[in-house]
């Protein structure tokens, strides 16, 4: 069965096809639009719909009924105008939450200033991922939550196998708190202090980067 929540995706250059191509093979209805015929053609047996339309045009977006969508992700890349302007007739026209991609942080500023409701910098986030990945062997992915605050998935230091999450002092010591413990097949969330770290666990961590950082550094 399909899953309800309805989603619309502008934009197919490649970070736009891969989103729309994620949320179709997760079972959601998508559709996808992009100004160049082409382009259209090529993705027309990856999602739901796919319409050519150039969405810096009201009467287009009217047209495609974009005001039912839940979810509108704006991933038009190079023309930042377009970008804008179509990220701006969403708001207007009231879909509820919009994602935008943005090419650099006053791109970004303009974004969240007309209302997106995020905004990504696929390129800048990917990197950071892969240096945190680069840095320590045991990060399997870093998202950023602020400049300074970051979200880390991390192999348990082996120094931490056997002691609690207590004993281990990632709070004191790290000022890090940990929010989930994988193991194996299972999500521990929230872990209990008193919760034995054993071989193979993956802990999410949420702290302040000089914390993560000296995290990483741990073998
Ligand atoms: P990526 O890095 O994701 O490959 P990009 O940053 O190179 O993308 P572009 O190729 O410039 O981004 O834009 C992505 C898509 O947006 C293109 O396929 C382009 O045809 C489409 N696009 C540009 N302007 C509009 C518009 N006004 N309406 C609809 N689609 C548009």
């Amino acid at each position: 069965m399909k899953k309800e929540k309805q989603f619309v995706v502008i934009g197919l250059g490649r970070f736009g096809t891969s989103v729309a191509r994620s949320l179709h093979r997760s079972g959601y209805q998508v559709l996808a639009v992009d100004i160049n015929e082409e382009r259209v053609q090529k993705f027309s047996d990856e999602v739901t719909h796919v319409v050519q339309a150039d969405t810096t045009d009201e009467a287009s977006l009217e047209a495609l009924g974009i005001r039912n969508f839940d979810v509108a992700v704006v991933a038009i890349g190079e023309d930042i105008q377009a970008n804008v302007l179509t990220t701006l007739l969403l708001k207007e026209m009231g879909v509820r939450y919009i994602v935008a991609k943005a090419r650099n942080s006053l791109h970004g500023k303009m974004l969240k200033k007309i209302g997106a409701d995020r905004v990504v910098y696929p390129e800048y986030d990917m990197g950071q991922r892969v240096a945190h990945n680069l840095v320590s062997t045991n990060v399997l992915d870093y998202i950023e939550l602020s400049p300074n605050l970051g979200l880390v998935e991390i192999a348990a230091p082996r120094a931490f196998v056997g002691q609690t999450l207590i004993e281990a002092g990632l709070r004191p010591k790290y000022a890090i708190n940990v929010v989930a413990i994988k193991r194996g097949e299972q999500i521990l969330v929230p872990p209990s202090p008193t919760e034995k770290i054993t071989a193979g666990d993956v802990l999410i961590v949420v702290g302040q980067n000089d914390g993560i950082q000296r995290l990483e550094e741990l073998e």
